[in-house]
Formats: C-alpha cells, sequence, structure tokens
C-alpha cells in the first residue's frame, strides 16, 4: 500500500483549499461512502481478505482528505491484528470397543483441528458430564483423552462456568487432548454447524484451543454408546449429580482430520487530529469496517454479506463526522478507529484496548457507531450505556441543543455487550453509543430478525439514512462539546489526568 499512500497524499493536498463551512451531514454524503463500501466489489469486507484491502485504501484516503493524521502506535494508520481462521475439511473417525470397530448410524459430527492435521491411535474417551463439578473445578483425569462435553447448561453450575465456553476451557487447561461438545436445547446442532462451516475466526492473543474439538448430536452419542454396548439415558442422568467425575466410555477412537486453518494479518486504522493543549485528554471515535465478507457456499444466488447497515453506515458517519471536525483546531486529541473482526467478538477493539495508541486513562471518552441506518430522521436520542458513566447529562444536553428529543429508557442497554465500545468500558473508559438507532428497539429487532448478518444487508432503495444524517450531525457537536476543555471538565479527580 505504500505506492497508494503516497498517491493519496498528493491528493488530500489539492483538496485542502476547498473545505467549506459545517454544514449538515446529508443522507447523500453518507449514501456515497455506504455504495462504495457495501459493493459487491468490496467483497462484504471480510478480514484478511481483498475486501479489506479495498476498504483500509478507500478509509485512508477519505481520512487523510478529512485533515487526520495516522495515529497508530508505529506511526502508521495501522494497528496490525493477528487472527486465525479454522474450519472443518476432512475427518476419519474410528472408534473401538474392545479392539472391535464400531459402526456408528449418525453422521452428526464436526471437527476441527487446532493445526491443518491431527492425527491420534487409539485416544480413550472419557464422558465429562457437564466438564466441571458445583465448586467449578474439572474432577476427571482428562490428560490427554477426547472427552465429550454436555454443552447445556446445569443448575448446580457456579455462575463462572455456566457458558458451555467457559467449561470446554477448563478442560483444555486440565489437558484434554480433545473436546467434543454435545448440543442440546440451549446450543443445538444446526447452530453448531453453521458456527463450524462460517470458519469462526479467532484473536490469535486469545487462542486456548484443545488440539481437536468438534461437536456431536444427542443421536450421535446415542449410537456410539449403545455401539459400545452401554447406556445413554444412564450417563446423562449420573451426570446430573454435583460431583460428577466422568466416567469412561470404554471406548479408544483413531483420529485422522485434516482442517482448514489459516492465519491472517488484520488491522485497526487509527487516525487522529492533534489537540492545542497536549495532556489533556482524548475523544475516541470508533466503529468497525469489518462483515463477513462472502459468507455463503459457491452456488448460492448471493454470496456476500455487504454489511450496508453493520457496519458501513458506521464508517460512513465516522468519516463524515471526520471531515467537519477537521476544519476546526481543538484543545483534546480526537482519535478515530476503524476496527477489525467486531463480528468475530470485538477483535479488533480488545485489540486496541490491549495496545491502544492513547493512554486509557487518558480517555474522556469513546462514542463507538455502530448499524446507525435503521431509524428514520426525528428519531429520539438513545445511550447505550446510559447510566454506566457520569457523561450522560453532558450528552443529553448536546442533543438538547440539536433539538432533539432523548430517550430516557435504558432499554438500550441490552446492545451494551454486543459492540465495539464494550472492550473499553471492560477497561473502566467511559465508553457509549449514542443515537436514533437504539431508540425504537422494534425498528432495530426488526432488521436483527430479518437481513441482519445476511446477503440482504445490502445497498437498497429502503436504506434508511435520515436518522443516521442527524445522528452524524450529533456526533460532530459531540466531538465539539467533548474536545473542548471549557465545555467538557471532567467532574470526578482522575489520576495522570493532567488537568
Ligand atoms: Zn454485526
Amino acid at each position: 500500500m505504500g505506492a497508494l499512500r503516497i498517491t493519496f497524499s498528493i491528493l488530500a493536498l489539492g483538496l485542502a483549499g476547498s473545505a467549506a463551512i459545517a454544514k449538515p451531514v446529508t443522507e447523500a454524503d453518507l449514501r456515497q461512502h455506504v455504495e462504495i463500501l457495501a459493493s459487491d466489489e468490496y467483497e462484504g469486507r471480510g478480514p484478511g481478505t481483498e475486501g479489506e484491502r479495498k476498504t483500509l485504501v478507500y478509509l485512508e484516503d477519505q481520512w487523510a482528505r478529512a485533515g487526520l493524521k495516522p495515529a497508530a502506535r508505529d506511526g502508521s494508520w495501522y494497528q496490525p491484528v493477528e487472527l486465525v481462521r479454522r474450519g472443518p475439511k476432512q475427518a476419519n473417525v474410528q472408534f473401538f470397543a474392545k479392539g472391535e470397530k464400531l459402526r456408528i448410524v449418525s453422521d452428526d459430527i464436526l471437527l476441527v483441528g487446532k493445526d491443518a492435521t491431527y492425527k491420534a491411535d487409539r485416544l480413550p474417551a472419557l464422558f465429562v458430564g457437564h466438564g466441571v463439578n458445583a465448586q467449578g473445578k474439572v474432577a476427571a483425569d482428562v490428560k490427554g483423552k477426547l472427552v465429550f462435553l454436555l454443552a447445556d447448561n446445569a443448575d448446580f453450575l457456579p455462575p463462572d462456568m455456566k457458558s458451555a465456553r467457559e467449561r470446554r476451557i477448563a478442560l483444555i487447561d486440565a489437558g484434554a487432548a480433545a473436546v467434543i461438545s454435545i448440543s442440546g436445547e440451549q446450543y443445538d446442532f444446526p447452530i453448531y454447524r453453521r458456527a463450524f462451516l462460517s470458519r469462526p475466526i479467532t484473536w490469535v492473543a486469545q487462542d486456548r484451543r484443545a488440539d481437536l474439538e468438534g461437536a456431536v448430536s444427542p443421536q450421535y452419542m446415542v449410537a456410539l454408546v449403545t455401539a459400545a454396548g452401554g447406556d445413554w439415558d444412564k450417563l446423562r442422568a449420573a451426570a446430573r449429580s454435583t460431583d460428577y467425575a466422568g466416567q469412561s466410555l470404554g471406548l479408544t477412537v483413531d483420529l485422522d482430520v485434516a482442517s482448514d486453518v489459516e492465519y491472517i494479518r488484520s488491522n485497526n486504522i487509527i487516525g487522529k487530529f492533534a489537540g492545542r493543549k497536549p495532556g489533556s485528554g482524548a475523544v475516541v471515535f470508533m466503529g468497525h469496517w469489518d462483515h463477513f465478507g462472502i459468507c455463503r457456499p459457491e452456488g448460492a444466488e448471493d454470496r456476500i454479506c455487504n454489511g450496508a447497515v453493520d457496519n458501513a453506515s458506521g464508517m460512513a458517519v465516522l468519516t463524515e463526522v471526520a471531515k467537519r471536525l477537521g476544519r476546526t483546531k481543538f484543545d483534546r486529541d480526537v482519535y478515530f478507529v476503524g476496527t477489525t473482526a467486531e463480528e468475530y467478538g470485538l477483535i479488533g477493539a480488545r485489540a486496541f484496548a490491549a495496545d491502544p495508541a492513547v493512554q486509557l486513562d487518558q480517555i474522556k471518552v469513546v462514542l463507538n457507531i455502530d448499524t446507525v441506518a435503521i431509524a428514520p430522521k426525528g428519531a429520539k436520542v438513545a445511550i447505550v450505556g446510559r447510566g454506566k458513566t457520569d457523561l450522560d447529562d453532558d450528552i443529553e444536553a448536546v442533543a438538547r441543543k440539536l433539538k432533539r428529543k432523548i430517550e430516557s429508557s435504558t432499554d438500550a442497554n441490552a446492545y451494551i455487550q454486543r459492540q465495539d465500545g464494550w472492550a473499553l468500558t471492560e477497561k473502566n473508559v467511559p465508553a457509549l453509543m449514542v443515537g436514533g438507532s437504539f431508540a425504537d428497539l422494534g425498528k432495530l429487532e426488526a432488521f436483527l430478525k430479518s437481513d441482519y448478518h445476511g446477503p440482504n444487508d445490502e445497498v437498497a432503495e429502503t436504506l434508511q439514512l435520515g436518522g443516521a444524517a442527524e445522528d452524524a450531525d450529533l456526533h460532530i457537536e459531540l466531538g465539539r462539546y467533548f474536545a473542548d476543555t471549557r465545555k467538557y471538565k471532567p467532574k470526578k479527580a482522575e489520576k495522570g489526568a493532567g488537568e
């Protein structure tokens, strides 16, 4: 991208003089960005793909024109984020009981290795019930074994072990060679199948896996246990005991598993307007640029999840906000962060929080912008994170100045963990999502139940950008307010804030 960067900086010089006075952001302003970022040419902006490359070239160009300067820690625009993507490819599985090969009359088994090939001979198989006892400890000797884990919850499990993920990690930490989850009511087999086939992305920094992981249906367990001469219902019943320590299935297994394992270097893009008063803190605007990329198998009518609403709309707002804010100088530094792999668990935002371009205790507020093309003009302003910071009054005052009505309920907080700001909230940085999309939850839920995360979240006549334009204006005002040391004075004494 080096050569392109030179071209764009020349462009930016050429356009610097054309900056006009601030005028309201229009739907057309936003639509031009959404139409490009959510076009088929951008392939749904999957991390590590050609779609990422095009997206970052576009954003770098737009942000440089806005006057932003590269602000990642190495002085470039980009914070690298190492990812790994895994999916099933080919698995040969042969169970043995008393030396005899077993024939299992079910195909409900999915297996993915940590590495591209995984082989094991005569691995002992163990049923571990819910994986841990009432104290949250792995009671079975799982070292070097293949374990079958009930994914569903049980009443006796301590709160931090309710999720199947936490119990899976406990088994990995106890040395299990392979962890196979048994689907149930909470997590049914089609959900596992979809998840495995989507080839999910993990952050390398948090890649805690057994050498082999997988899932089977309860029908598969019935077939397996019956073939080995056991009784599945009895095993299941025994696992309800609060001190269950697992049971050998009297089985061994030969495994030869090939997996798709792809290491990806993706990027957060980070730009900055330097403030006039160094040490007075920073305002951070954030939004995720990524989406699910080519998300349907070959032969499907539409294979691209374009992510027009989620989150080309947010990147459009971010970009227009940067263009307006770039026309004035502010006291505080103002950062713009476009994150990667939000769709796979806020990974880019977590990477930013772990190794931030600006010291976390310097950040006065993070304003995250995600899924903004939902509400029409005139929507109320909701705050995702209402009551969690001391900034609600400030935000309401700015919104009222723009004649916006306020949604005063905390209903939008239902979404607090589903957006990038959460990665900062977890680190005690005030992070909020503000705007109309989360005020009318009926409209939002209608989107979540229909086009969300599918090929139909694309540019169409019906794309609603009226509310997004108003929210862009609101964020410009919020930026001006929070970046001004006379207007916004933090209420609590903050150590290291230098004020
Ligand atoms: Zn999403």
